[in-house]
C-alpha cells in the first residue's frame, strides 16, 4: 500500500494508526535478515500513533501522512533519542533538538518507525563501513544494498515502511535507491532543511526521501519543504503544483539522453536508460542525446572536495563537545581518543582532507565548475538529462571496486546544486535498474511528470524478498 493510501485509510477511521504501526513493527522484525536497522523504539512509534487516533477521535482532522510509518537515516536528529550515525565516535551523542524536516514529518502526521542502518558518518556506497554491520539487499542477500542510505532503500523496498529519509551528498539517496529498485530523490539545494542533520560534506549536504512511487516521494518533499529560520541556506517554498506534475503527460518535454565518453555503465545498465528514454520519446517528449565529457574527473574533484570539507566537519568530534567523554589528561589526548573511535574509512578520509593543498583544492574547484557549466548549459535547452544511476546493478556485499565507482553518475548532479531522481526501469539478471533523471534548479516537476509518465508504464521492478505482513 503506498503512503497515501495508507494515511486516506488512517484519516478515514478505517484503520487505526496503531494497528498499520503494530503491522509495520511485524514486518521490521521480519525484515531482521537485511540488518537494516540501526534502532528503533516500537514503544515510542506506538505512543506517536496512540496519539493520532486520540487526536482523531477529538474531532481534529489529522494530515497527509497520517499514521505512516517513516525510516530515519542514523544521521538524523530525533530529540533525545541515540544518533551515532553508525559511528562509534558518536555512541552516546543524544541530539537537543529534532531535525526541523522529521519535525515537519510529524506535523504531518508521519510516525518514526526506525532508524536506518548506513555507512559510517555517511562515507561509504556499500552500507558495508557501519557500527552495525554490513546490510543487505533484498533482491539478493549476497548483496549490497547501496550506500550510505542504504539500510533506509532496504526497509523500503522489503516493503517495512513506505517512506524513508536520508541523505544525498554524492549520491547517498539515489544510488542505494537504484539498487533496491525504490525511487530516491535528491531535491534542489535549499528546498530541504539541513538543520539536524549530521554533516559530511556542508556544500553538496542534502536531505533526500525513498519511497515507492512518484507519488509518495512529491508528497512527502511538499510536507518537508520551504525555509527554516534554523537553516540559512533554505529557500521559501516554489511556486509549484507538484500534484499536476504528476499527472502532466510528458508532451512536449525536452530530455537530454546523455552520452559520456570516457564513463560508460554495463550494457545492460544502458540499455534500460535507451529503453526509459525511448518510452518518454513515444508518449511525446522530444529526446535528443547530448555528450557529457569529463565525469571521471567530476568523480575525482567530488572525492577531493568531501574529503575536505568532511575533514573540517569532523574536527568539531573533539571527544568533549557529543558523544561519550575521550579518555585522556589534556585536550590533545582527549582529540587523539576520539579520532581513534573513527573507522578506517573515516580516517581515510580526514587524512586525504588534510593533505589536500590549495593547489589541489583549487584545481578541484574548477573542475567542479566545468562539469557545473556543461549540465548548466544543456538543461538551458533541455528540461531534463537522464542517465544511469549507477554504473551497475547492486555489488556484491565485498566489492569495494563497484563501490568507488558507484557514484560516477551521481556525483555530477551533486557538484552542479541541481537536483536528480532515481526511479526504478527494468531488471537485469533479478535486480532492479535505476535510471536518473537530472534537472534545472527548481525544476522538480519536470522530474516529477517524467517520473510519474514511466511509473505508469509499469517500470516491471522484480519482488523484493516477502516481509510479511505485506504492506
Ligand atoms: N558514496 C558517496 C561517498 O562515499 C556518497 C556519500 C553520500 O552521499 N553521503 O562519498
Amino acid at each position: 500500500m503506498s503512503a497515501r493510501e495508507l494515511a486516506e485509510a488512517v484519516r478515514a477511521g478505517s484503520r487505526s494508526a496503531r494497528q498499520v504501526i503494530e503491522e509495520a513493527l511485524a514486518r521490521l522484525d521480519a525484515a531482521a535478515p537485511l540488518n537494516a536497522v540501526a534502532d528503533h523504539d516500537a514503544e515510542r512509534a506506538l505512543a506517536e500513533a496512540d496519539a493520532l487516533d486520540a487526536a482523531r477521535a477529538a474531532g481534529e482532522s489529522l494530515g497527509p501522512l497520517a499514521g505512516v510509518p517513516v525510516i530515519l537515516k542514523d544521521n538524523l536528529w530525533d530529540a533525545g533519542v541515540e544518533c551515532s550515525a553508525a559511528s562509534e565516535s558518536l555512541v552516546g551523542f543524544f541530539p537537543p533538538d529534532t531535525a526541523t524536516v522529521v519535525r515537519r514529518l510529524r506535523a504531518a502526521g508521519a510516525v518514526v518507525l526506525a532508524r536506518g542502518n548506513m555507512d559510517e558518518l555517511g562515507m561509504g556506497s556499500l552500507t558495508a563501513r557501519s557500527r552495525f554491520g554490513p546490510a543487505k539487499n533484498p533482491h539478493d542477500l549476497r548483496r549490497s544494498p547501496g550506500g550510505s542510505s542504504g539500510g533506509n532503500a532496504a526497509l523500503v523496498a522489503a516493503g517495512v515502511a513506505p517512506i524513508a529519509i536520508g541523505s544525498d551528498t554524492g549520491g547517498s539517496v539515489r544510488q542505494p535507491a537504484s539498487w533496491c529498485g525504490v525511487y530516491g530523490l535528491r531535491p534542489t539545494r535549499g528546498l530541504l532543511s539541513r538543520w539536524g542533520l549530521v554533516a559530511l560534506a556542508s556544500s553538496m549536504d542534502t536531505v533526500g526521501v525513498i519511497t515507492t512511487n512518484p507519488e509518495d516521494l512529491a508528497c512527502c518533499l511538499d510536507v518537508m519543504l520551504g525555509a527554516d529560520p534554523l537553516d540559512q541556506t533554505t529557500t521559501p517554498r516554489p511556486p509549484w503544483r507538484l500534484d499536476v506534475a504528476l499527472r502532466e503527460p510528458p508532451r512536449g518535454l525536452r530530455v537530454g539522453l546523455l552520452i559520456t565518453p570516457g564513463a560508460e555503465a554495463a550494457p545492460e545498465v544502458s540499455a534500460q536508460v535507451q529503453r526509459a528514454a525511448a518510452a518518454l520519446s513515444a508518449m511525446g517528449a522530444i529526446v535528443d542525446g547530448v555528450r557529457l565529457v569529463g565525469l571521471p574527473e567530476a568523480l575525482l574533484a567530488y572525492t577531493a572536495l568531501c574529503a575536505v570539507e568532511a575533514a573540517s566537519n569532523l574536527a568539531r568530534f573533539d571527544g568533549q563537545r557529543f558523544g561519550r567523554p575521550a579518555a585522556g589528561d589534556d585536550a590533545e589526548a582527549q582529540a587523539r581518543d576520539a579520532r581513534a573511535r573513527f573507522g578506517d574509512e573515516v580516517r581515510r578520509r580526514v587524512l586525504l582532507g588534510h593533505a589536500i593543498g590549495a593547489d589541489r583544492h583549487r584545481r578541484a574547484l574548477a573542475a567542479q565548475g566545468r562539469i557545473t557549466e556543461a549540465i548548466i548549459g544543456h538543461l538551458d535547452h533541455h528540461d531534463l538529462l537522464i542517465c544511469p544511476t549507477t554504473p551497475t546493478v547492486a555489488a556484491h556485499l565485498d566489492d569495494a571496486e563497484a563501490g568507488r565507482l558507484a557514484d560516477l553518475f551521481t556525483a555530477p548532479a551533486s557538484l552542479a546544486g541541481r537536483p536528480a531522481l532515481s526511479l526504478p526501469f527494468g531488471v537485469v539478471d533479478g535486480l532492479p535498474v535505476g535510471v536518473q533523471l537530472i534537472g534545472r534548479a527548481y525544476g522538480e516537476e519536470a522530474l516529477f511528470t517524467a517520473a510519474a509518465a514511466l511509473h505508469r508504464q509499469g517500470a516491471s521492478v522484480p519482488e523484493a524478498v516477502e516481509v510479511q505482513p505485506r504492506l
